[in-house]
């Protein structure tokens, strides 16, 4: 009789706890494997917090702090992060902070006080995280640096990212090769944009593609009419697109009325949205006045859709389903006291120290090779670049 009553309680127990795996899952959101296609840019706060259902043993949580959604490559990248973390057991907090570093440093607050094991940080700001890191550092939570470097601080194990200044380099050549410089072709008009001042790949970008661009404009054959080529005089704050089109709007009209801007550096496919708009606004686009070479950065949808319809010219494409893997690794190394792999222990001085680092492979990205590069290996399917 009571092992009967056991095994019925063991069976009402079971379905108990299927029923609450089953609620749990559902609130697990937005459980994209890439960049969803979630572009709306909200300016609040925003998050998703869930529980794993599948797990048998409490594995703990994580903490993932994003910088916006309003770049799709971000809305991929911590979706991608969760879903791995969650297939290993953990719990996860996901949090974006929509550009704002106030959010963003409340944020990783509230993280450390729910007690998360490790905290995966992509910094809107890399220098503005010091103090609240050192919090974690207190409670004994490691520090994971995503795709961004995070600066002044002894608390940051390892840094996750992509080979940045090849992403310069990488977008550079594109520009050389299709105008000819090689050859000895030009001059040419060129412009040129950064990313965000306050964000250590900016840098990193911009300094790659001057290593291929900065011979050409020596020698004549790339002219920079504006004479803008500092990156405190090109550097876009936050990556904003708008902020791009303005200056775009600015440097057509003070030194292109009767001229024509053959090529535009652009480090990231958003800012390249503003230059196209501002360009077509003054006629670009046509059969008499085409469309300059214009760069990339990240292969977001928009853009690649753009540049099947022959507006933008390139991008890059940084795999984030293989940088969250990366992320994801090092994590877990962290806490169980391993050393996570790493294949850079030189290029990253936060100013403090210099952070161990896995670097990937940037792939550079045109109308030639987006089938093979972007939709033969899944990342986007035909009907979603229609
Ligand atoms: C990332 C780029 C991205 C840019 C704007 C950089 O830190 O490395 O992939 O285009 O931020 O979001």
């Amino acid at each position: 009789m009571k092992k009967m009553l056991s095994i019925l309680m063991l069976t009402a127990l079971i379905v108990v706890l299927a029923a609450c795996g089953a609620n749990s899952s559902s609130n697990g959101t937005n459980n994209n494997d890439k960049a969803a296609n979630n572009t709306g840019s909200t300016n609040t706060a925003d998050s998703t917090e869930s529980t794993n259902a599948g797990a048998t043993t409490e594995m703990g949580k994580i903490g993932i702090s994003m910088p916006t959604k309003s770049s799709e490559r971000w809305v991929g990248d911590g979706a991608n992060m969760k879903k791995e973390f969650e297939a290993l057991g953990y719990t996860v907090d996901l949090q974006y902070a929509e550009d704002v570093i106030e959010n963003q440093v409340s944020q990783i607050e509230n993280m450390i006080t729910k007690g998360v094991k490790v905290l995966v940080i992509a910094a809107i700001d890399g220098e503005s995280l010091t103090d609240v890191l050192q919090k974690a550092a207190d409670a004994d939570i490691k520090v994971i640096a995503y795709d961004r470097l995070i600066k002044n601080t002894e608390h940051v194990s390892y840094y996750a990212t992509f080979d940045n200044f090849k992403v310069g380099v990488l977008q550079a050549s594109y520009l050389e090769e299709k105008l000819g410089l090689k050859d000895g072709k030009g001059p040419f008009n060129i412009e040129l944009f950064a990313g965000s001042p306050d964000d250590n790949n900016a840098y990193f970008f911009f300094d790659g593609a001057m290593s291929v661009l900065q011979p050409y404009i020596d020698n004549g054959k790339l002219v920079v009419k504006s004479g803008q080529t500092k990156m405190e005089q090109v550097a876009t704050l936050r990556w904003d697109g708008a902020t791009a089109q303005s200056r775009m709007d600015n440097l057509l009209s003070a030194n292109y009325a009767s001229d024509t801007v053959s090529a535009v550096l652009s480090p990231y496919d958003g800012i390249s949205i503003g230059i196209i708009s501002s360009l077509k606004g003054v006629g670009y686009g046509t059969a008499d006045k085409p469309m300059p070479i214009i760069t990339g950065q990240d292969a977001e949808l928009a853009s690649v859709k753009s540049i099947i319809a022959g507006e933008q010219t390139s991008t890059i494409f940084k795999d984030t389903r293989e940088l969250a893997k990366v992320a994801v690794g090092m994590a877990q190394a962290v806490i169980e006291g391993k050393d996570a792999e790493v294949n850079d222990t030189k290029t990253y001085d936060n100013g403090v120290k210099v952070v161990p680092s896995f670097l990937l492979e940037p792939v550079s990205v045109d109308s030639s090779n987006y089938k093979q590069t972007l939709v033969d290996s899944g990342y986007y399917s035909e009907d979603e670049l229609k």
